[in-house]
């Protein structure tokens, strides 16, 4: 990629800031259309936000609830393009809403069938009222006391690190660049005051470059007031952070294949436990924040919040020392009023131009990056005078698309790439083995990552590429050395930095573990 960027001679019609789910996509749907595209990313691709969702490609019962429902046959259509576009990353999942009250199975069962409804063609199953008996089915865990049955509905669930990894693939495969550990610093301006490029810094060597652009897109998610500041110092804030937690469990607290949909907490919120890679994840809070950060922290009012309510709903109620990993995300809400009851913010997407040229798009939802994609390049187009071409991503596939790829058993998420890990394996046996006895990651998709998927230091490998780091924060620093070891032999580290890639990990993980109370 940093050969592609020496290489390229002019100007860059579309230089995208930030690489998760927004950037990300814009860089698929802009390169595809035929546009010359740079994506620069200040850490690793997915550090921010898009690896640190509850994973569900969903419409969103809640919006239902909330009666936005635009927003959420946008997002259920979405969902069955994201199936159609990358079946190996988007599963089907049974979501069970437990019912304790004689309303809540005539209430939910209603609101469900309409949810199904308003997907139409592109419907992921029918929802039915459960009896007692088939909730326990389905849920073996679930508390029994006063359980009067439930009603069982379909939604999507994904990788999303995985899926941003295969969506980078995708990119570069239809010609874009992009560029992992390039911050950009400033904005420059032509005459007209409008902003025409960057400046952005390698972080690996401190080495400038000064990128010119047609159209430069804001799309750094959380930190977007902080960009567009680089343009404007004294614009009004856009975004109103707030911070979600998740915590993950062994998979005996669920030890089932459907998930747990609780509609209401005691603050009003949705919460879900589900069954992910062989793990119990439950969450999320919402809680405002005053500044993001690349590593939010949970608040322990966060964590005790969830072991409370997944314990009136779980036979074995977990406690602090069941947390395998805690992670925690921040949604890039749009202000409304004082931004303080997140909650309640749409989680539409909003595409804003500021009066220097700079396009920022911010909001929406991981399901519907795609959408907020297409808009945001079409914007661009029209703003940079580009020449008119057609979105295609609708029917695009994303690297790695493969309609069997159960079949690759925990391979799976690479979809037709598993062939060539698997070829590295048959090549050269001990890279089979797994790296720790909890989890099933092997030495193959270290190396796999290094070579392939842009991977530069061991948290991008235990995070992103694998998501040891989100499953058992423990094992994955008890991972650690063996993967310095193994990407020391592919990006010629010496021994001081292997030491020091061990030492940075391990410190990070620990901000993924709970302490007892
Ligand atoms: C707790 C939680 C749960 C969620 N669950 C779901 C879910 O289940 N399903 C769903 O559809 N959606 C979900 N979402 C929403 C979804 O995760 C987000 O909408 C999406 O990930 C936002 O992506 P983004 O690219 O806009 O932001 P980010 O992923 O944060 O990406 C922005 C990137 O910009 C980079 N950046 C910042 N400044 C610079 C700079 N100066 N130079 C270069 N790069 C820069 C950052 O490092 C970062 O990587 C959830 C969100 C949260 C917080």
């Amino acid at each position: 990629m940093l050969a592609r960027l020496a290489r390229h001679n002019g100007i860059w019609d579309i230089v995208v800031i930030g690489g998760g789910a927004t950037g990300v996509g814009i860089a698929v749907d802009a390169a595809s259309r035929g546009y010359d595209v740079l994506l620069l990313e200040q850490h690793d691709f997915g550090k921010g936000t898009s690896s640190r969702s509850t994973k569900l490609v969903h419409g969103g019962v809640r919006y239902l609830e909330q009666g936005n429902i635009a927003l959420v046959m946008e997002a259920l259509k979405e969902r069955g393009l994201l199936r159609q576009n990358a079946p190996h990353l988007v599963s089907n999942l049974a979501f069970v809403v437990p019912n304790y009250d004689w309303w809540e199975a005539p209430f939910y069962g209603l609101g469900l069938k309409v949810y199904n409804a308003l997907a139409g063609k592109y419907g992921f199953g029918s929802s039915e009222i459960l009896t007692r008996e088939e909730t326990l089915a389905r849920l073996p865990t679930i508390k029994t006391e006063g359980l009067r049955g439930g009603v069982v509905y379909y939604d999507g669930q994904f990788d999303d690190s995985r899926l941003l990894i295969n969506l980078v693939a995708t990119a570069v495969d239809q010609g874009a660049t992009l560029v992992n550990y390039a911050r950009v610093v400033d904005v420059t301006k032509g005459l007209d005051g409008f902003v025409d490029g960057v400046v952005a810094v390698d972080q690996e060597d401190g080495r400038q470059w000064t990128i010119a652009a047609r159209a430069v897109i804001n799309a750094s998610g959380a930190f977007s007031d902080s960009v567009r500041r680089m343009a404007e110092p004294d614009v009004q804030s856009l975004i109103a952070p707030s911070q979600g937690i998740h915590l993950v469990f062994h998979a005996s607290f669920l030890s089932a294949d459907a998930a747990i949909m609780v509609p209401h907490t005691a603050d009003g919120r949705v919460m879900f436990a589900i069954p992910w890679h062989g793990h119990t994840l439950v969450g999320t809070t919402d809680t405002p924040i005053e500044t993001p950060t690349l590593e939010p922290r949970p608040l322990p009012e966060e964590i005790d919040f969830i072991l409370e309510t997944a314990g009136r709903y779980l036979h074995k109620a977990p406690t602090r020392d069941d947390v395998l990993s805690v992670f925690v995300g921040i949604r890039p809400l749009v202000k409304s009023g004082d931004g303080r009851l997140t909650a309640a913010l749409s989680r539409d997407h909003t595409i804003h131009i500021d009066a220097s040229g700079l396009l920022t798009t911010t909001g929406g939802k991981w399901t519907t990056y795609r959408n907020m994609a297409e808009h945001t390049v079409d914007q661009a187009a029209d703003l940079a005078r580009l020449a008119e071409r057609p979105c295609v991503t609708r029917t695009l596939n994303v690297h790695g698309f493969h309609t069997n790829a159960d079949r690759f058993g925990t391979l799976r998420v690479y979809g037709s790439d598993a062939l060539a890990i698997r070829e590295l394996m048959r090549a050269v046996p001990s890279l089979a083995a797994p790296l720790h006895a909890d989890l099933p990651y092997t030495a193959a998709e270290v190396v796999w990552a290094t070579r392939h998927e842009m991977a530069r230091t061991v948290e991008d490998v235990l995070a992103r590429r694998t998501r040891a780091l989100f499953l058992n924060a423990r094992a994955a620093a008890a991972m650690a050395a063996a993967v310095a070891r193994l990407m020391g032999e592919e990006l010629g580290w010496d021994r001081s930095r292997q030491a020091a890639e061990v030492a940075g990990f391990t410190a990070m993980a620990k901000g993924y573990q709970v302490s007892s109370a």
